[in-house]
């Protein structure tokens, strides 16, 4: 495979777009009704490469200001890897972590996709495909929600063939004995149950949930007991907890992934290829979680991380969330449907298949 010779990237487009969302939303820790997703676009000959990220549209004059100059006349056959450095030392004095990292993803999936379509590839064989599918669990179950619109929502996705879903606790503690009863009717003895407390609970609280959350509902995955800054806090939680601690959405530099490994804070570490540095710094983050010996578990944005989830061998599942899939299918022609609990990359269509709609 190679990219024709002498093909660099002409121009870099961005545009921001904010949607409400289709009721409002909260979990343990924040409140929102509208959703804004920044889009990248970069152009090489006759193709086009697509990439965006979940952020405030700041994120948007960021990326014009510090990434676009330095990406064009980008070479994508020889500069890709070193691009990726180059544009996050870029980076320093802005900020890394964060928002800069954020920036930087777009950009990075919006170049490999460019890379795949140069090649008329998909883009899960460029990345290196180890498997046809991505496993997903189905998420939202926002705090929110009536019991109704929880149970409804949760029942979908398991109609849809999705046997795992997850929903937010820790708002208002003592209601999620109720949330979590309705869930556990809604999808029936057969499907994974996850919570997520976004970071709600102190330590002594979260270990007590955890044993509840088990024992009463049989769930098998607790997403941030507690502020995943608290290295030692999660590795506590997770020493006593029956079921699966998991954090790794807030990290965005390859540090952040690796102060998470190394205090033994999570049994499977998650990595959003939107904030974490895109395909380069998911795929760095895989690594490192592989040689701890553990899974990993893509957050969000599901339609740019069906592929490189296929590339990676020690992946366990993709995060089909309601917000963005919603975002994603109001904005994008090429989206993936969810058969039998997975998402397949269409191997037909070169990139990750998606085009921004007119
Ligand atoms: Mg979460």
């Amino acid at each position: 495979m190679s990219v024709a010779t002498g093909t660099t990237v002409e121009k870099l487009e961005v545009s921001a777009h904010t949607i409400p969302t289709d009721e409002p939303e909260s979990d343990a820790t924040l409140e929102w009704d509208s959703t804004t997703i920044v889009v990248v676009r970069v152009h090489a000959g006759n193709a086009v490469g697509l990439g965006y990220t979940y952020t405030h549209d700041a994120a948007a004059r960021l990326i014009e200001d510090k990434l676009a100059p330095a990406v064009r006349g980008l070479d994508l056959e020889r500069d890709l890897s070193r691009a990726w450095h180059e544009l996050g030392a870029s980076l320093r004095n802005v900020g890394r972590p964060g928002m800069g990292f954020m920036a930087l993803s777009a950009v990075d999936i919006a170049l490999w996709d460019l890379k795949a379509r140069l090649l008329e590839q998909p883009l899960v064989d460029v990345l290196g495909g180890v498997r046809d599918d991505a496993a997903i669990y189905g998420s939202g179950g926002f705090t929110s929600y009536s019991l109704e619109r929880l149970a409804d929502q949760l029942a979908g996705w398991v109609a849809q063939g999705i046997p795992r879903v997850k929903i937010k606790v820790g708002r208002s503690p003592d209601d999620d004995p109720a949330r979590l009863d309705a869930a556990r009717v809604a999808i029936g003895e057969d499907t994974e149950l996850f919570v997520d407390a976004n970071g709600a609970f102190d330590r002594d609280d979260a270990v007590a949930w955890a044993q509840r959350y088990a024992d009463e509902w049989s769930a098998n995955w607790f997403e941030e007991p507690v502020s995943s800054a608290d290295l030692a806090g999660l590795r506590h939680v997770r020493e006593s907890s029956p079921i699966d601690v998991a954090a790794g959405e807030y990290a965005y530099v390859p540090a952040d992934f690796r102060n998470l490994l190394e205090a033994d804070a999570v049994d499977c570490l998650q990595i959003d290829v939107t904030r974490c540095g895109g395909y380069t710094g998911f795929l760095h983050a895989a690594a490192l979680a592989e040689q701890h010996g553990l899974q990993v578990s893509a957050h969000c944005a599901p339609q740019v991380s069906a592929h490189v989830c296929c590339a990676v061998p020690h992946f366990r599942h993709l995060e089909y969330f309601h917000d963005h899939v919603r975002v994603e299918q109001i904005l994008f022609d090429g989206v993936l449907e969810p058969v039998s609990g997975a998402l397949r990359p269409d191997r037909s269509r070169p990139g990750h298949g998606l085009e921004l709609k007119a």
